[in-house]
């Protein structure tokens, strides 16, 4: 939830561009990997910087967001571009009446035919999320940070628990980062329900969720770059343990004792120790 006076469509559309460009830094959106959707639950005029508009069906109906807006990644677009040209590679959502379709606002430069294939499930996510809390904005990021996907290959991650106590003991600030845990979703077809349906449950009860041998999904009300920092935090975490792996598991990472005090000393209630 975020309080007035609301950011600028320009602000916002700045603030993908710099998380677009984090998430290459960190190697986590290779090609046109990845995709980026911000909801805007006050009234925006979109007109000024996309001109086109059309109607589309939307996956899902969404009755209650009538008037709300989406600023979402074009397909086949890359992250790192966005910061570059803005309106070339995101294009604005308005849910009309009823909440079944849209109007899709895009600029003359855009370069994409149409939204991201992954938008069924960000939309999802943010249906769940707003409906359960109440909050007028959310940022939603897919992305394909190199070793968390790795980790997600090797069976023993399957396990949550396991997982999350193996990843979060590397930095005082990971329980602090992400209390919840990783959230963890076996193998599903891209772009499919199943994977829909699975990262709307997940992401209830975290933050950010592993797509097994694909990537992640993170989310934030706060803000679109505390959505990115989710991904870097938990790759960063990955690549900890992947270097512990590399070099025959010689690192100790912080006890349950020493994370638990972490906890106690910054108020944090997590989850996982
Ligand atoms: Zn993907």
């Amino acid at each position: 939830m975020i309080l007035a006076p609301y950011p600028e469509i320009d602000d916002l559309l700045m603030l993908m561009g710099e998380a677009g460009r984090r998430l290459s830094e960190i190697d986590a959106s290779e090609g046109s990997a990845g995709n980026i959707s911000v909801y805007a639950g006050w009234p925006l005029e979109p007109r000024s910087r996309f001109p086109l508009m059309e109607q589309i069906e939307l996956p899902q109906a969404v009755p209650e967001l009538a008037g709300s807006s989406f600023f979402v990644t074009g397909s086949g677009r890359r992250l790192r571009e966005i910061i570059e040209e803005p309106t070339a590679n995101v294009g604005c959502l308005v849910v009309e009446e009823g909440g079944r379709s849209a109007r899709l606002y895009t600029s003359y430069h855009r370069l994409f035919q149409h939204l991201t294939s992954e938008f069924n499930s960000h939309l999802a996510v943010h249906y769940d999320q707003i409906k359960l809390s109440g909050t007028n904005f959310q940022t939603v990021i897919h992305a394909q940070p190199p070793y968390l996907t790795y980790l997600s290959h090797i069976r023993r991650y399957e396990d949550e628990k396991y997982l999350n106590q193996h990843l979060l003991r590397w930095q005082p600030e990971t329980i602090v980062q992400l209390p919840e845990g990783i959230g963890f979703i076996s193998f599903k077809l891209p772009g499919s329900p199943a994977l829909m349906e699975a990262t709307v449950q997940k992401l209830r009860q975290h933050r950010i969720v592993i797509w097994a041998k694909h990537g992640v999904m993170s989310r934030s009300d706060v803000s679109v770059k505390r959505a990115s920092d989710r991904v870097e935090y938990a790759e960063t975490a990955a690549r900890y343990e992947y270097l512990n792996l590399t070099t025959g598991e010689q690192g100790q990472g912080l006890t349950p004792e020493e994370i638990c005090a972490i906890c106690e000393a910054f108020g944090v209630e997590q989850t996982v120790f």
